[in-house]
Formats: C-alpha cells, sequence, structure tokens
C-alpha cells in the first residue's frame, strides 16, 4: 500500500533558468486504488479485442504525437532542458516510431503449432500479462513512456505510468494522445509521484509486471520487491560503455561518433560511450581534433534551435556531475577540455556545465569506473586488440558498446567477444525501434524494442490436444 510520505505535489523546473514551470498534483493512494482497479477491468476487454484493432489505435497515436511534434518538443525542452534541436529530431518522433512499429506488429503476435505425432498436436498461446507497471527516467521522459506502452498495449496488456518526478509533464499529454487516438479508458493511465510510488507499483499484488528505466540501485530495489510477489521485470539501467577506435578508422567519422555518444543530451543518456579507447598510433590526434570540434559547440538557452549543449535537468545532477570532474582532477587524470559549471549571464540561472574531455593514463580512476551522467569524456590509449577487449568488458556494466574501424573482420570480432547488449559499427548511440535495446550485467534484464521485446509482455500458454482416445492403463 502506498504510504503517503512525499509532498502532495509536484513542482517541475526548466534547468535552464530554476523557474518552476507547473504544478502537478500527486497521485493519492486511495487513486491509485481505484486506477489499478480501473486497469485490470479494462485490460479484459483490451486484450478481447482483434490485434488488428489494438494496432489501429496505437498507429492513430503516432500519427497524432507527430502532428503534436512542436508542442511536445517545446514541453520537454522546457522541463529537461535538452536542446530543442533534440527534442524535435528525436524524442517525440522516436516515441511516434515505437507506437508505429508495434501497431503493425499487434495483428503478428502468435504461438507456435507443435506436431506430436498422429495422436496430438500441442500449440502456444502468447498471452497478455495483465496490468503492467512503466517507471521512467527524467532524461528521455516521453520517449520512455511510448517504448514501454507501446509493446505492452500492442500485446493486449494494461499500463500504469510513473514518469520521474523531475518529468512529469509529457507523460501526462500521451495519456491526452492515447484518448484522442481512441483507446479505452483506464488501458494507459499515468500517475504522478515520487519514488515511494514507484515503490508501491512495483509492491502491488495486482500488477504484474514492471519495467522500470532508472539507475543501477533504483534496478536492485524494483527486482527486490518484485521478487517478493515473483513479478515479471523488465530493466534498463545504467553503463559505462566502451566506445574503442582502431587506428584505421576514419579518424573523423570516429571523433563525431565520440562526440554524439557522450555530449547529445548533455551526456544524460544511459548508453553513452564515456570510455573512449583510441589506438596509440592516432591517439594524439585524435584528441586534438576532438579538443577542436568540442571548442565549438553552441552552448545556451535550450529553446535556441542553433543550441546544441542544453543544462543538465537539475541543481543536483549538476552538482553530481562537478563532484565527478573535481575527483577526476584531484585523482591525477588530465583535463583536455571543459570542466567548469558555466555561469556567464544568463547561464547562471540554470545548471549548465561545460561539455569535458579528460585523458586517463589507465583504468583505475573514478572517473573511468562510475556513471556520471553528464557532458564528460574520458579518452584512454590502447595498443593490441586483445586488451582493449579485455579492458572494454573490465566493469559491472554491459549496455552499450561502439567500435571504430575500416576492417570488417575485426569489427565483427571485437563486437562478437563484447559484454554489451547493444554495439554500433562505426556508428554511436543511434536507436531504431526495429533493434532490440537492453543491457547485460549489471545494465538490465529484458529488451525493450524489436520482436523481442514481445516475449517480455507476454506469457506463453501450452495447450495439448488429443486427437485419440485416453490409453488408460486403469
Ligand atoms: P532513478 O533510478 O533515480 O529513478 C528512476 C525512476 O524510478 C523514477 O521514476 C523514480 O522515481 C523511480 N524510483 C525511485 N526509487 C524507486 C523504488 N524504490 N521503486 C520503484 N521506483 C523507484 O533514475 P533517474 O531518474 O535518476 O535516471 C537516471 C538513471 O537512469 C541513470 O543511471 C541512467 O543510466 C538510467 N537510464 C537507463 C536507461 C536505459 O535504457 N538503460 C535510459 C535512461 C536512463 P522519482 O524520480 O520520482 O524518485
Amino acid at each position: 500500500m502506498l504510504q503517503q510520505v512525499s509532498p502532495a505535489v509536484i513542482t517541475p523546473i526548466d534547468p535552464a533558468t530554476g523557474a518552476v514551470i507547473d504544478t502537478v498534483r500527486v497521485t493519492t493512494a486511495e487513486e491509485l486504488g481505484a486506477k489499478i482497479a480501473l486497469a485490470r477491468d479494462a485490460q479484459k476487454d483490451w486484450a478481447a479485442l482483434m490485434p488488428v484493432e489494438r494496432g489501429r489505435i496505437l498507429r492513430r497515436a503516432a500519427d497524432i504525437l507527430r502532428a503534436r511534434n512542436d508542442e511536445l518538443a517545446l514541453l520537454e525542452t522546457r522541463n529537461t532542458g535538452k536542446p530543442i534541436q533534440e527534442t524535435r529530431a528525436v524524442d517525440v518522433l522516436s516515441g511516434a516510431d515505437c507506437l508505429e512499429y508495434y501497431a503493425g506488429v499487434a495483428a503478428t503476435i502468435a504461438g507456435q503449432h507443435i506436431d506430436l505425432g498422429a495422436g496430438a498436436f500441442g500449440y502456444t498461446r502468447r498471452e497478455p500479462l495483465g496490468l503492467v507497471a512503466g517507471i521512467g527516467a527524467w532524461n528521455y521522459p516521453l520517449q520512455i513512456a511510448c517504448w514501454k506502452a507501446a509493446p505492452a498495449l500492442a500485446c493486449g496488456n494494461a499500463m500504469l505510468f510513473k514518469p520521474s518526478e523531475q518529468t512529469p509533464l509529457t507523460a501526462a499529454k500521451l495519456e491526452e494522445v492515447f484518448r484522442e487516438a481512441g483507446l479505452p479508458e483506464g488501458v494507459f493511465q499515468v500517475v504522478q509521484g515520487y519514488g515511494d510510488l514507484g515503490r508501491a507499483l512495483t509492491e502491488h499484488r495486482d500488477i504484474d509486471k514492471v519495467s522500470l528505466t532508472g539507475s543501477v540501485p533504483t534496478g536492485r530495489a524494483v527486482m527486490a520487491a518484485a521478487g517478493r510477489n515473483l513479478k515479471h521485470v523488465t530493466l534498463e539501467l545504467g553503463g559505462k560503455s566502451p566506445l574503442i577506435v582502431f587506428d584505421d578508422a576514419d579518424i573523423d567519422n570516429a571523433v563525431s561518433g565520440a562526440m554524439l555518444a557522450n555530449f547529445y543530451s548533455s551526456g544524460q543518456v544511459c548508453s553513452n560511450g564515456t570510455r573512449v579507447f583510441v589506438q596509440r598510433a592516432v591517439l594524439s590526434q585524435f584528441l586534438d581534433r576532438l579538443a577542436a570540434r568540442t571548442a565549438k559547440l553552441r552552448i545556451g538557452d535550450p529553446l535556441d534551435p542553433e543550441t546544441q549543449i542544453g543544462p543538465l535537468v537539475s541543481r543536483a545532477q549538476m552538482d553530481l556531475v562537478l563532484g565527478h570532474i573535481e575527483r577526476a582532477r584531484g585523482e591525477g587524470v588530465r583535463l583536455v577540455a571543459g570542466g567548469r559549471r558555466l555561469t556567464e549571464g544568463a547561464l547562471g540561472q540554470g545548471f549548465f556545465v561545460e561539455p569535458t574531455i579528460f585523458e586517463a593514463a589507465d583504468d583505475s580512476a573514478a572517473i573511468v569506473r562510475d556513471e556520471v551522467f553528464g557532458p564528460v569524456m574520458t579518452v584512454l590509449g590502447f595498443d593490441t586488440e586483445d586488451e582493449v577487449i579485455a579492458r572494454a568488458n573490465d566493469t559491472e556494466f554491459g549496455l552499450a558498446a561502439g567500435v571504430f574501424t575500416q576492417d570488417i573482420t575485426r569489427a565483427h570480432r571485437v563486437v562478437a567477444q563484447l559484454d554489451a547488449g547493444t554495439c554500433w559499427i562505426n556508428q554511436y548511440n543511434v536507436t531504431p525501434i526495429e533493434l532490440p535495446f537492453g543491457g547485460v550485467k549489471a545494465s538490465g534484464i529484458g529488451r525493450e524494442n524489436g520482436l523481442a521485446a514481445i516475449e517480455h509482455y507476454t506469457r506463453i500458454k501450452s495447450v495439448y490436444v488429443a486427437m485419440t482416445p485416453i490409453d488408460c492403463p486403469y
């Protein structure tokens, strides 16, 4: 049961100015109970629809999201501080792509026919799990809500979605979009609150599955709580991913990859390639070009379409990132660029940190080992392929990895040996909905996107069908 200990309202802020931009009422314990009851009722009728009809509604929701791209991108930028040039191009549209993809998949979800000889056959049914709780992080609020809702709903589940308390606004808009698209009442509902609400969802007996995007400690807490009721979980957690640049790579392309892998969304991306391993023959050339291009990044008001780097999401996140930078400097890691909070003019009101590059001599410093979740890249030299594979895998995380090389055989050979849920060759951080996404080791369990997600939002029922009378020994 939800113990109401946190404040009764959420006051999201604009991280570029620190100003409060809205007031959102927290879902009470009574409301949560009513929403769960409504969702469980609604789910039965939703699951009984022809899958193609479910798909049609998801498809309409995708169209509405695209039509409202500018408005929703603006809201996402105001609440997260991410540059409008990003939110207009990625956040809403990736959510719409996901809805469109699963709209098409809905009617193809099927079990198997299993031949058991002349006297019998078997088949499996893929059935929805029931009521799923989605719990989101603050870095891609709308995209995360869509990535969880689209496959869950396509499979015939209902969903209660709790956005991060820091970014509650666009998930509420998604509920509006679904309503306009014709989704029956109760099938997708947003609940608003703090970590205690997330805990209540995770512990609730009438919730069949929890899909969390968040940090590793929260993932552990969710899995432990879900374990008490043996709920299904999907966990999309943090990372400290390697990006490996071999000396035959196109260096400018690799620099582009490294910058996108560290500075997009001010570095607040779970799959970021924050350990950039560069083969020693091209290390100084790589660092020179990287520093020159980083110096030209346009930092400022995220609502300005020219801005490339906005603020971090909150003062707390900024302080955390600055703490990581200070510790790295204290540990003697060489600072190549950045490293400061920006306070000039209007920037002083917001939570801006310069894109920062370190060059570390080895893998021992905290900046090489801990997830920072800010615009901070660490470059490391390496000599051999075997060495870099071992160092890339020497982490508790396993979300993603990148390999830059012109040698196609080496690219596949290296990728096959990396402990990572997603690998990119000569690219970084692109996440088409068609490809499953998720982590190994401490980076998570389960997969979002692609056909793989269907397995995580359905259960299999096996049915044995006898074609002959029972051969009874009694
Ligand atoms: P948190 O883990 O702090 O929070 C994630 C969500 O869980 C929030 O909605 C939070 O609520 C809620 N929550 C907190 N405590 C509990 C609990 N005990 N039980 C259930 N829910 C709870 O993560 P952040 O929001 O700080 O996001 C940053 C982290 O997310 C980073 O580590 C990043 O790597 C990871 N991430 C992973 C991604 C992936 O796909 N692998 C993608 C994006 C981010 P509230 O905020 O209201 O306290």
